[in-house]
């Protein structure tokens, strides 16, 4: 495994490839794949990683899918949304079986990180969650979960990626379509994330381009400085 250097970014690794090892369909749309690298690395809470796909003749294509796993775990897990007409989702959700293996390349990014030290919180829509379960799995196994506050918002309890995980945690749940418990359907009101900020020395904002503008613009509306959020957009390659 490479070492992490000390900023909190980990050198760059060459491609290598990812076995297969289990998967999982959940509902419609997700796919969770459970990877047994040939070159493991060491990661960092909320990086991600490149997969590339290749044709028969030569054809490729990448997409960057951010890492759900604990930095311990010995297999490195993806959680991918199946979009309408999406070339790599697409494949990894209708065609992709066990065995198969994948191009890989990683980890990436060193800013959308956590390693413990601050006390923070986290606001994710849909898949955007998935660096988060990163870090509450790696803030769990290290007893650090009190320094990590969650907020996840989904549409649906299945459209949401490790909604029983989260919930089981203790973050805080918000579906916009559905009834949770005794909570309406609808996003999160200002007043359900004011507590989660108190004593927060960081914000992570992550999801799709229109959610993570609507959840910096609340965050500010809330007094959290620009400064102390980290923003990591889902957005369109097409
Ligand atoms: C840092 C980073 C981390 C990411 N992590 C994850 C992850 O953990 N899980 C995950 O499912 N995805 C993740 N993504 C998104 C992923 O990289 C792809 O964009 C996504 O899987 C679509 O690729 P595709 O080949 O299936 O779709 P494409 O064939 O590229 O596009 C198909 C259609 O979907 C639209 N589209 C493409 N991407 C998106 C998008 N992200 N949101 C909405 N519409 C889109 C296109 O405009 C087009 O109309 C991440 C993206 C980034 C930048």
């Amino acid at each position: 495994m490479t070492a992490p250097v000390t900023d909190g970014t980990v050198a760059p690794n060459p491609w290598t490839t990812g076995r297969v090892a289990e998967m999982e369909r959940i509902g419609d749309h997700l796919v969770r794949l459970r990877l047994e690298l040939a070159e493991r690395f060491a990661f960092v809470p909320g990086q991600h990683c490149v997969l590339r796909l290749r044709a028969e003749d030569g054809y490729t294509a990448q997409r960057d899918y951010s890492i759900a796993s604990d930095p311990a775990d010995p297999l490195l897990e993806l959680m991918v949304e199946c979009l309408p007409g999406g070339e790599v989702s697409g494949h990894l959700h209708d065609e992709a079986r066990v065995g198969d293996e994948l191009e890989l390349r990683g980890p990436i990014g060193g800013w959308f990180t956590w390693t413990g030290e601050q006390p923070s919180l986290c606001l994710t829509g849909g898949t955007g969650v998935v660096p988060i379960i990163s870090m509450l799995r790696y803030a769990r196994r290290l007893d650090l979960a009190d320094r990590l506050r969650i907020c996840a918002v989904g549409r649906s309890r299945t459209e949401l990626p490790y909604a029983d995980e989260l919930l089981a945690a203790g973050a805080f749940v918000a579906l916009t379509r559905e009834n949770l418990g005794d909570r309406v359907a609808s996003p999160p009101y200002p007043s359900e994330l004011e507590p989660l900020l108190d004593g927060i020395e960081r914000a992570y904002v992550c999801g799709s381009v229109g959610f993570a503008s609507y959840a910096v613009r609340t965050l500010r509306e809330l007094g959290v400085p620009a400064d102390t959020i980290r923003v990591e957009q889902f957005g369109a390659t097409g």
